[in-house]
């Protein structure tokens, strides 16, 4: 860890004591729009919001689709570009809260002024403007979007996974409300809750780790450790879940300066080529990036077990596969794969140098193939 470091978060978070029925409360705009998808129309959350915010809720979008894309994206400013509109009210998972990152910068400027493709090519800078003001009210437990300035943006022509990343994206304030996580299913709530505990390991063993998003991210872990396995077994256990919310939160407040490392790098082509959920595809590799990673780094290792709750960086691992055990990984990874054998399939597309960088350790394509080799056996074998 370097002695010089920053640390800079400016988001206003608040966990209402009053849920939804706070949220005017925490509202500058007068013209919202208001950011979901499909299930929380279906749900009946739509209106209720309707309801509480009433006249100053302008406009409402319902389509957002799982890993926003480019082309859906455009679908979105066709249809609201040019409308008056001063806030966004973003109520969703990872992404819609990405979506409504991008939306921030597109609806305020016309198509000729901003080529958002252009920009995460590398072929265009950002526009000189203040984004709309964004209010982020995650309802999953995995990404911590809530806290940081990148979205996600997926090309699906190109099958390509892009990050759009200004500190400028950091939304306004970020509205933690568990009750709206009861919802999840089993396997969202797996994915979301590894996604969590990825990002705390991820900002753990990473070059651009400072004291400070160290003690975000053991927290994120530890939460994660303790809590996972308790909502997917109960999940109308609203105490676990909103500790699970505190864990994407503590997990987004530790990403959102070193930003994440190997097992993200690993994770794109497995999302982009079978459809493996983000938070599942990042988890599946925490045990051989754990190993990898200690190995090199024998002290941190140590120090990096003691942060998270255990006493030895063996019980790391040994806790990684007793939760993946617990939470049926291997069933939900066979939903995507009919052979474990494929993960090796996309070796060649598994170093995006930007994350994979960040790791410690450095990492060259025999170290991924080693990686990724160690994670089909594990899952392969009868121990996961
Ligand atoms: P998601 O937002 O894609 O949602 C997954 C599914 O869960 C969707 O079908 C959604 O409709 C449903 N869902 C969401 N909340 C629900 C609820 N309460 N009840 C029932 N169903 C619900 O999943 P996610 O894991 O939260 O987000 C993944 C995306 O976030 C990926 O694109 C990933 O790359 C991105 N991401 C962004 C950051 C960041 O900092 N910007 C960090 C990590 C991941």
């Amino acid at each position: 860890m370097s002695d010089s470091w920053r640390y800079r978060n400016p988001v206003e978070v608040i966990t209402p004591s009053r849920g939804l029925q706070e949220l005017p409360d925490h509202l500058d705009g007068c013209n919202i729009l208001l950011v979901t998808t499909p299930g929380f129309k279906r749900r009946g959350l739509v209106k209720k919001i309707k309801d509480i915010i009433g006249e100053r809720l302008g406009a409402t979008f319902c389509g957002v689709e799982p890993n926003p894309s480019l082309e859906g994206l455009e679908k979105v400013c066709e249809e609201f570009r040019g409308q008056d509109i001063d806030s966004l009210l973003a109520l969703g998972g990872g992404s819609v809260l990405d979506t409504g990152k991008a939306l921030s910068l597109l609806l305020k400027t016309r198509p000729e002024e901003f080529d958002l493709a252009a920009h995460l090519r590398g072929e265009a800078e950002l526009p000189e403007l203040e984004p709309l003001e964004l209010i982020a009210v995650p309802t999953t437990h995995g990404t911590g979007s809530e806290v940081t300035p990148f979205a996600t943006i997926w090309s699906r022509q190109e099958k390509k996974k892009y990050s759009l990343a200004a500190e400028r994206l950091y939304p306004r304030c970020a509205f933690l409300d568990p009750q709206l996580t009861l919802t999840l299913p089993a396997k969202i709530s797996t994915a979301t809750g590894l996604d969590a505990l990825s990002q705390g390991l991820e900002a753990l063993w990473n070059n651009n780790a400072s004291p400070l998003s160290d003690l975000f991210a053991a927290e994120a872990v530890r939460l994660a450790f303790d809590n996972l396995r308790v909502v997917v077994e109960e999940p109308e256990n609203l105490e676990a879940r909103s500790r699970m919310q505190r864990a994407a939160l503590c997990s987004g407040l530790a990403i959102s300066q070193p930003r994440t490392a190997l097992s993200h790098s690993l994770s794109y082509p497995l999302t982009a080529r079978f459809g493996i959920p983000h938070g599942l595809a990042c988890g599946i590799t925490l045990p051989a990036i754990w190993d990898f990673v200690r190995e090199a780094h024998s002290d941190r290792a140590r120090e990096i077990a003691g942060r998270v709750g255990f006493f030895k960086p063996d019980d790391v691992k040994e806790g990684l596969i007793t939760l993946f055990e617990a939470l049926d990984v291997k069933q939900l990874l066979s939903c995507h794969l009919d052979d474990f054998k494929k993960l090796l399939e996309p070796l060649g597309e598994m170093y995006t140098p930007e994350r994979a960088g960040n790791s410690i350790r450095p990492v060259d394509r025999e170290d991924i193939e080693r990686i990724m080799s160690t994670t089909v056996e594990l899952f392969s074998g009868d121990s996961s």
